[in-house]
């Protein structure tokens, strides 16, 4: 019976190896994390500090499925994480629906929430009577003395204009942290202009954009959508009068941004060498309310005490 006994310091033992193991698993669950290599290197460069901070800015509204669009773009923040979401909110002020997601996505340290509402007046400003609302111009702006104010200019960060009802891959956010100093990064948006892809045109190198694919208003000097580019934070800081207009015709906002701080030779193609699609201008339709305004008439709500 006696050498069934266990001994203290064989228990010592037993608890030791057990917690090598513990860490073994661990550290080992760590390095062969679920997803592709991109995402990888990602979180490699992260470690070693040797990744660009991303600003996406964002402008959006309230409506029936904000929380939905905000929780679909939410989720490629967990996913990178040297991304910064500056939310500004065209309203008078900033809202609870807003302010929960993003404390439940747990980026509320590496988020900014703004707001400012679209003047009523932006009408008479305007020349274009089929042009009703400029949107996110006012909002993009505040973004952008916000980013001039707060970031250091010493340190390499990247800005791109985040919509809120388009679908990105985080890939394209991969391809962001390869824009170079002093330049504004370039690659193909599908679904918009008439297209399935507007895309840039390269030389036979692949090193500089010659020319667009652009059906609709080819003849603007940036003939791209606003989710086609994103611009090294420098150039901000160099140019400090280039921002959005309300002045400019449809269409146009993007060349408004891009004449102050790049020219066409100067733009870096990314994504494959402008042959990827990482990004997609998708539009969600009207949400239909029809029995819900039903409801509301007799004084009831489908989402009492819900945040939909
Ligand atoms: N937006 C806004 N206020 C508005 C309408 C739009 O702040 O009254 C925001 C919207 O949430 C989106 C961006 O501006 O992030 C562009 O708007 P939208 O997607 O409607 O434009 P489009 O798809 O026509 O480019
Ligand atoms: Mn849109």
């Amino acid at each position: 019976m006696s050498e069934m006994r266990i001994r203290p310091r064989q228990v010592l033992i037993l608890i030791i190896v057990f917690l090598v193991i513990l860490l073994l698993v661990h550290r080992n669950g760590k390095r062969t994390c679920q997803g592709p290599e991109f995402l990888q290197a990602i979180y490699a460069k992260q470690t070693e500090n040797a990744l660009p901070k991303i600003y996406a800015i964002t402008p959006t509204y309230s409506r029936p499925s904000q929380k939905a669009e905000l929780t679909r773009l939410s989720h490629i923040f967990m996913l990178m994480p040297n991304l910064h979401w500056i939310l500004i909110e065209d309203s008078n002020t900033t809202t609870k629906v807003v302010r929960n997601l993003l404390t439940r996505a747990g980026l509320t340290e590496r988020s900014t929430q703004l707001n400012i509402k679209t003047p009523l007046n932006y009408k008479l400003k305007n020349k274009d009577p089929n042009w009703l609302k400029p949107r996110g111009v006012e909002q993009r702006n505040l973004a952008l003395s916000w980013i001039r104010t707060n970031v250091d200019p010493a340190e390499h960060s990247v800005i791109f204009f985040m919509d809120d009802d388009n679908s990105y891959s985080v890939e394209l956010f991969v391809e962001m942290t390869k824009i170079e100093p002093g330049r504004v990064g370039i690659w193909p948006v599908g679904l918009v202009g008439g297209l399935m892809v507007e895309k840039p045109i390269l030389n036979a190198e692949n090193t500089q954009v010659i020319g667009f694919n652009a059906a609709w208003r080819p003849e603007r000097p940036f003939p791209i959508d606003m989710a086609a580019f994103a611009i090294s934070t420098d150039l901000l800081f160099k140019y400090p009068q280039a921002q959005f207009a309300y002045e400019v015709e449809r269409g146009y906002q993007e060349s408004e941004i891009l004449r102050h701080i790049t020219t066409r030779e100067q733009l870096q193609p990314l994504a494959n060498n402008c042959r990827d699609v990482l990004v997609w201008h998708t539009r969600t339709e009207k949400t239909n309310l029809v029995s819900e305004i039903k409801l509301n008439k007799d004084g009831k709500h489908s989402d009492v005490g819900m945040e939909v």
